[in-house]
């Protein structure tokens, strides 16, 4: 029999929830059981102790990317500035090619990914990427009556098409009208109502730069500049309000979509999203990079709002591996317990994944360690 091994880390995870002074009993080849890592060591005087860093346990989730972005060098500056410079000149090659590229790069093995333009990027993602979790559609556009028909009409045959691609326990078609500002009110109202009549997973980009919190309180910053650029009416949505209470107002927030980022928030916004039990995914590197501050992570913490984490796209986050959030969290003094948690639990359940234990007598493979 190969010799017995106990593994520790600073934080252990079978599946239920992180905690320190855990470990892991092995061969080498199978997980033979989990512990409090005084009980292993008594138990088994003479396995060898390794230990092995920050984490170990079920592995982490990506609960927000843009694979079709590509992995091209990292964006900094404010969040228009990286609408412009970095995602308008990538329009015509958004895609299933650079989809596929960042594929290789995402390090996680469940995703919540974005996927715009391109719908022969949804069928490889249904179809055959090995990832779990959720291709969501982008919508988005402002315009009239008629325009906004057609889009619905769209999205409409686009669900019925791709659906067919979802495999039996695989991953999931889902739906992501883009951001509160870049919707008319009836587009974003229909898209939601559309998801929650087929069952789809939704995600929002809300409350991220300075510049959308601008735009609707008093038709100010950046994202207002380039409406009036294009010619968008300045009354076609509400002012006054935070995004979160747009969203709210709208009836959106009744559906519980994830919303993506919650940066430019104040403790009335956190109030609601704990009211309508709404989930956010949070990522941090992308927000520091394009000057929209970090979320205010105590306040979901004191309203009880579950937080995940997402890398977002390469160009924005840096990488497509979001143990590097949790790193970054964890040196600005997150509390690790609860960060972990976000990549590991809440993660998933943002994906519609379900926590499964790792069992005794699993390959060691399903354990990860860093
Ligand atoms: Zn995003």
């Amino acid at each position: 029999m190969p010799p017995l091994e106990i593994w520790t880390a600073e934080l252990v995870h079978p599946g239920d929830r992180a905690r320190p002074d855990y470990g892991l009993l092995t061969d080498g080849r199978s997980v033979l059981g989990w512990g409090p890592l005084e009980d292993l060591r008594r138990d088994h005087p003479s396995a060898r102790l390794r230990r092995l860093g920050a984490y170990l346990g079920v592995p982490a989730v990506n609960a927000h990317v843009h694979l079709d972005l590509g992995t091209g060098p990292v964006f900094r500056g404010p969040f228009m500035d990286f609408v412009f410079e970095a995602v308008f000149p990538l329009s015509e090659a958004r895609g299933l090619d650079l989809a596929r590229k960042a594929g290789r790069a995402a390090a996680q093995p469940a995703l919540g990914d974005i996927v715009a333009k391109d719908p022969r990027t949804l069928e490889w993602w249904l179809g055959e990427a090995p990832f779990a979790g959720v291709a969501y559609w982008e919508v988005l556009g402002i315009g009239d009556r008629a325009f906004e028909d057609r889009i619905l009409a769209e999205t409409r045959a686009l669900v019925r098409r791709y659906r067919r691609y979802e495999r039996p326990g695989g991953p999931r078609l889902g739906l992501s009208p883009h951001a509160p500002y870049s919707l008319t009110p009836r587009l974003m109202r229909e898209v939601v109502a559309l998801a929650r009549e087929e069952g789809l997973p939704l995600q929002i980009h809300a409350a991220e730069s300075p510049d959308e919190a601008a735009y609707f309180r008093d038709r100010s910053g950046a994202i207002a500049a380039f409406h009036r650029q294009k010619g968008v009416p300045d009354d076609l949505h509400p002012v006054g309000l935070s995004p979160i209470e747009y969203l709210a107002e709208l009836g959106v927030l009744e559906a519980r979509p994830v919303l993506v980022h919650g940066v430019q928030v104040d403790e009335a916004d956190v109030r609601i999203l704990a009211e309508h039990g709404v989930r956010v995914v949070s990522c941090p590197r992308s927000n520091v990079n394009l000057e929209a501050g970090l979320p205010p992570y105590a306040l979901y913490r004191k309203h009880g709002v579950a937080l995940a984490l997402g890398t977002d796209s390469a160009l924005s986050g840096g990488s497509l591996d979001v143990r590097d959030e949790v790193r970054f969290l964890l040196e600005r003094g997150e509390p690790a317990a609860l960060v972990f948690d976000a990549a590991v639990r809440h993660g998933r359940a943002v994906l519609g994944l379900r926590l499964e234990p790792i069992e005794a007598g699993a390959p060691l493979q399903q354990v990860e360690f860093w």
